[in-house]
């Protein structure tokens, strides 16, 4: 059988459903194929025995980009869901038992710190302001267009001065040492690495931005979990008319020597004269649209970290928890140099979210729901059955001790990301940031063929709920810019 469309995007991730919202809104008529039972690609949740865990992303930052595309729909984000600024944001544990609460108010987190290690409130202060000039910049330059080249990113350049004031000659992690006196803070600034799935000492102190990001633009949940804020994505794109194919793998793109002509899945043709790949770059050339060069490009790149999640229905209260908290590991250096060396840490940074502290529809009564994270390298093969305890003990040690009080323990690891997403390695973020020119290695919004592009976490300018969702305003430009592909 054959179908045509206008725009057929392989994915409903957030990626995709942000293209289609856009695109669809704009007048074009656009399917999206998604390989699994339901849409939200990595946004996604799971519930068990009256728990619920989100076991994609747990952190909301910049709502204000979603809500952008849901306007284009007629609607707002707030129409649509819950919205909730967290006060506070984060509390953070090293393993000397010393603990900070970061606040949703900058004067209030500096007064923390200040509190927590004399003279860290005004290298707080400092760090936010030259974070901020960096997302400034970013926002009109990186996040401004596609970076079909160098010469691209330049012409949006106000001036040469700019390419400094993004910092991306120095590593976060020599950022971190530049700003802060004590250790703990260093540690705590080179965290923001990990949210491009990269490594503090070789991502560049760019990503210093994101500090500035939560602390002026506020952390996010949203009500009822963020399976909430993807099924506001779906009914939103529905009503401007996206069509949903769900499990509908893609098989191959289709294309003649210039252009790309359609998809074929196992037992279909559509023939569409745009196709937008919300997959991973590397699923694309290597399996979709087989592509010698591009493959070995993507390939020559360091993959981003995967990770190990585990879920935890706990019983009973914590205390001194907050809804996102750190257990900082002894020693970040060797955390990171097992994930170089392609190991599992042996001693891990913990991130857990306890969304029911916020929301206790999260979790049957007086219990919580626990989604404990960390970072891995992608590729690692793990002991689904083992590394659950093992995560539970190394929490006892740093922290809580939830051992005696979980009624389950469930792990997802790099194979689990890898297997339903089309992500190799379980990579989470599709190529990492590490090194000076990894954004500008990163596989290209444009393929190799007219009408073919990419979209999302594996393609410019990153992974995240906030990048992906710029990478759909600016391919949807693109596309919708480009006269011939109409
Ligand atoms: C454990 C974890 C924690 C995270 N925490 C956060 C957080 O707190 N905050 C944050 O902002 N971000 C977080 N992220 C990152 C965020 O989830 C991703 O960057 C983002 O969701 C990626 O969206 P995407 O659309 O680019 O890709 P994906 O979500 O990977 O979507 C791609 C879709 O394409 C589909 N697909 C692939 N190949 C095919 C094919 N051939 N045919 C049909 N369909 C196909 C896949 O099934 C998938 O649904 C986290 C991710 C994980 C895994």
């Amino acid at each position: 059988m054959t179908v045509t469309c206008d725009i057929a995007i392989v994915g409903g991730g957030v990626g995709g459903m942000m293209t289609a919202i856009r695109l669809a809104a704009a007048g074009r008529q656009v399917v999206v194929f998604e390989r699994n039972g339901e849409l939200g690609g990595k946004l996604t949740s799971r519930q068990r025995d009256g728990f619920t865990f989100d076991t994609g992303p747990s952190l909301l930052t910049l709502p204000s980009l979603i809500d952008d595309v849901f306007q284009l729909a007629g609607t707002r984000l707030d129409d649509e869901v819950n919205v909730e600024r967290l006060d506070p944001s984060f509390r953070y544990f090293w393993p000397d038992a010393s603990t900070v609460t970061f606040r949703d108010q900058p004067i209030a987190t500096a007064e923390a710190l200040e509190a927590f290690s004399p003279g860290s409130g005004a290298e707080y202060l400092a760090l936010l302001t030259r974070a901020r000039t960096i997302w400034n910049v970013s926002d009109r330059t990186f996040f401004a267009g596609d970076m079909s080249s160098p010469l691209s990113l330049l012409r949006r350049m106000q001036s040469p001065r700019d390419l400094l004031r993004i910092d991306a000659l120095r590593t976060l992690q020599l950022r971190a040492r530049k700003t802060f006196s004590d250790a703990r803070l260093q540690q705590w600034l080179g965290r923001y690495a990990t949210y491009s799935g990269s490594d503090p000492a070789l991502a560049p102190a760019t990503l210093a931005c994101i500090a500035a990001v939560e602390a002026d633009f506020g952390s996010w949940y949203v009500r009822g979990g963020l399976g909430a804020l993807r099924d506001a994505m779906v009914r939103v794109a529905q009503r401007v008319g996206v069509e949903f194919r769900v499990n509908s793998e893609v098989m191959k793109i289709e294309s003649t020597s210039r252009r790309v002509t359609g998809v074929q899945l196992a037992d279909e043709r559509v023939m569409a004269p745009v196709v937008v790949v919300n997959g991973d770059a590397e699923h694309l050339y290597r399996d979709l649209f087989p592509h010698g060069k591009r493959l070995r490009s993507v390939e020559r790149s360091d993959r981003s970290t995967s990770g190990i999640a585990v879920l935890v229905g706990v019983e009973g209260r914590t205390p001194l928890i907050g809804h996102h908290n750190v257990w900082f590991s002894r020693d970040y250096r060797r955390e990171f140099g097992d994930i170089r060396a392609g190991r599992v840490p042996t001693e891990p940074t913990i991130y857990g979210c306890v969304s029911s502290v916020t929301d206790e529809s999260q979790a049957p009564a007086n219990c919580e729901n626990w989604f404990l994270l960390i970072n891995t390298p992608a590729d690692v093969t793990i002991n689904a059955h083992g590394h659950g305890p093992w995560l539970l003990d190394r929490l006892a040690r740093l922290g809580p001790d939830l051992r005696s009080r979980a009624r389950f323990a469930e792990v997802i690891g790099p194979h689990e990301i890898a297997t339903r997403y089309r992500s190799p390695g379980g990579a989470i973020y599709g190529t990492s940031s590490n090194g000076r020119s990894a954004a500008f290695r990163r596989p290209a919004m444009r393929g190799p063929r007219k009408g073919l592009y990419l979209v999302g976490g594996a393609t410019h300018p990153g992974g995240g709920l906030p990048l992906v969702t710029i990478s759909a305003r600016i391919v949807s430009e693109l596309i919708l810019r480009s006269r011939r592909e109409r």
